[in-house]
């Protein structure tokens, strides 16, 4: 089969696991351009070719702890492929930062040149953000200690960390934050967009459980924010995205947490779709904040569309058995995997489908609430080629307030990701117009989307809504000439 369709559940993983969506992508090798053995092409924010000085290159190289890496370095190709392997994409230099400095030092190259500028923190853009041509690539990678402090019940995370290495440094004391359901994703962009994951109800975004951040503005200078310490640039990291510069570590509340929870998948074959989504509708509605339960329709490496609802329940085991059982009621499931496990079993199991490498495709868009005519709509227009999952919002997320924080939808109760994904570059206008057609079809019942999974450019003043105009200004005070612009964009006033 040369199709991969993305999975979400342990028994899919299983399925998937024989079926590794892992492999390398074909990369083109063009190479850098130089006008004369002095300079390396650039590019200008503005998208004029710009000459890059090679002894200023050596210079920042030499200032800088970590490498700037050309075109020809052994590090080069590996720091520029991120997880998507549509962006196949060449930086003018790759500025491997290790510390503050590094990171004040590129980005003060980069603001002086007005040169482009690429920030890659754990480089699972969707969209691609984290790469460009003839760019400046931030690379943060070598940023992902976590260390956790117990008496406070604070962990502080690099700037590249990765969302596995943060549950694998709390989990083992018995706390845990909202991180996302794939491991190597990066703390980076999934915190400075909103992060959604399966606690989320019970403690809330991860931007709600960011309590400090340490960044460095288009100016150079290395800030340190929190809500006592510049609380309106604060403000703006929780949901502005890279909008307003690097940050090397966030610091996030902790949760005390038993790690052995309800949690796995009930399946069903797709012609029970209807039942189970217009239970589900219902049910999902009176839902306790310790119970997770996320819709997903996709079709199994041997071709069968099932549709499957992922559960966790954040709490004792055999409370969540009784909150599930009108679930588990409906309908002739093929499997169900619903059992108490470790948490950490459930954070990894689609780290392999959703291996790195693969090209791929996602819109998103977020839903206040479920309705019959969303359900109708998810039945007529499905398709076997695309996949479509559903985060889970509503309580602890709802709780706060709108412009408590940049991150602008906290009445929606889910946010519907439609995504296909394949090796084959020649599928790629089939199914990325297979993703189009399916979004279209729902756009009626959507209302703003995810920026962390923004891939057509939508507009970001409509979607940020009330919180824009603030955002905006903030942009405006400390990155005037929108250096950090690879990003679902807020233009500076
Ligand atoms: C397989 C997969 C699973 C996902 N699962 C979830 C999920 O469960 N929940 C969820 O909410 N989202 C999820 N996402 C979306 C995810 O939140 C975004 O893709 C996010 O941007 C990834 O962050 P990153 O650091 O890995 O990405 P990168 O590609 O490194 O960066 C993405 C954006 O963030 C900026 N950025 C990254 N780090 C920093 C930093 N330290 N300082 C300043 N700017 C930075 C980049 O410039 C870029 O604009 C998933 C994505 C993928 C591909």
């Amino acid at each position: 089969m040369d199709r991969r369709i993305f999975c979400r559940t342990a028994i899919a993983a299983g399925i998937a696991a024989s079926h590794p969506l892992l492999g390398a992508c074909s990369r083109s090798e063009p190479p850098v351009a130089t006008s004369a053995n002095t300079s390396i092409r650039g590019i200008s924010l503005d998208g004029a070719e710009i000459e890059l000085e090679r002894a200023a290159l050596k210079e920042l190289g030499d200032a800088m702890t970590g490498p700037v890496m050309l075109s020809g370095h052994p590090d080069y190709d590996g720091a520029r492929a991120i997880w998507n392997g549509m962006h196949d994409k060449r930086p003018a230099l790759i500025a491997r930062c290790l510390n503050n400095d590094d990171v004040s030092r590129a980005v003060t190259f980069a603001a002086e040149r007005d040169l482009l500028v690429a920030v890659r923190g754990g480089g699972h853009s969707w969209p691609g953000k984290s790469v460009c041509d003839d760019g400046m690539m931030i690379d943060l990678s070598q940023l992902t200690d976590v260390t956790v402090d117990t008496a406070t019940q604070r962990a502080t995370a690099g700037g590249g960390a990765l969302l596995g290495h943060l549950d694998q440094a709390t989990l083992p004391h018995g706390l845990v934050t909202t991180t996302g359901v794939v491991s190597h994703t990066g703390v980076g962009g999934f915190t400075l967009g909103g992060g959604f994951g399966r606690l989320n109800r019970k403690f809330g975004l991860a931007v709600d459980n960011l309590r400090a951040a340490t960044i460095i503005t288009a100016d150079g200078k290395i800030r340190t924010v929190s809500a006592d310490e510049d609380p309106d640039l604060f403000w703006a990291l929780r949901g502005g995205g890279g909008n307003f510069g690097v940050v090397t570590h966030f610091d996030f509340q902790l949760h005390p947490f038993n790690r052995n929870v309800l949690s796995g998948s009930i399946v069903w074959p797709f012609d029970q779709a209807r039942d189970v989504l217009e239970f589900y509708a219902e049910w999902s509605a009176g839902l306790s904040d310790e119970m997770y339960a996320g819709p997903t329709t996709l079709t199994s490496p041997d071709g069968d569309r099932l549709i499957m609802v992922d559960i966790v329940y954040n709490g004792d085991p055999a409370e969540g058995e009784k909150e599930l059982a009108p679930l588990r009621a409906i309908g002739k499931p093929i499997a169900d995997g619903v059992v108490a496990q470790d948490y950490s079993v459930l954070q990894t199991n689609l780290d392999v489908p959703f291996g790195h490498g693969i090209r791929s495709y996602a819109k998103n868009g977020m839903v206040k609430a479920w309705s019959q005519g969303l359900v109708d709509t998810m039945l007529e227009a499905d398709d076997p080629r695309v996949f479509v999952g559903n985060h889970v919002a509503g309580a602890a997320v709802k709780r706060v307030g709108e412009l408590d924080t940049a991150f602008p939808h906290r009445n929606a109760e889910i946010m519907i990701v439609i995504a296909s994904g394949w090796m084959d570059a020649a599928q790629d206008e089939e199914l990325i117009a297979a993703c189009r057609a399916y979004y279209s079809a729902l756009e009626p019942h959507l209302g703003g989307y995810y920026t962390n999974i923004d891939f057509d450019g939508s507009e970001a003043a409509g979607n940020y809504g009330p919180a824009y105009n603030r955002l905006s200004a903030i942009k405006g005070q400390h990155d005037p000439r929108n250096l950090f612009r690879l990003n679902s964009n807020i233009v500076p006033t």
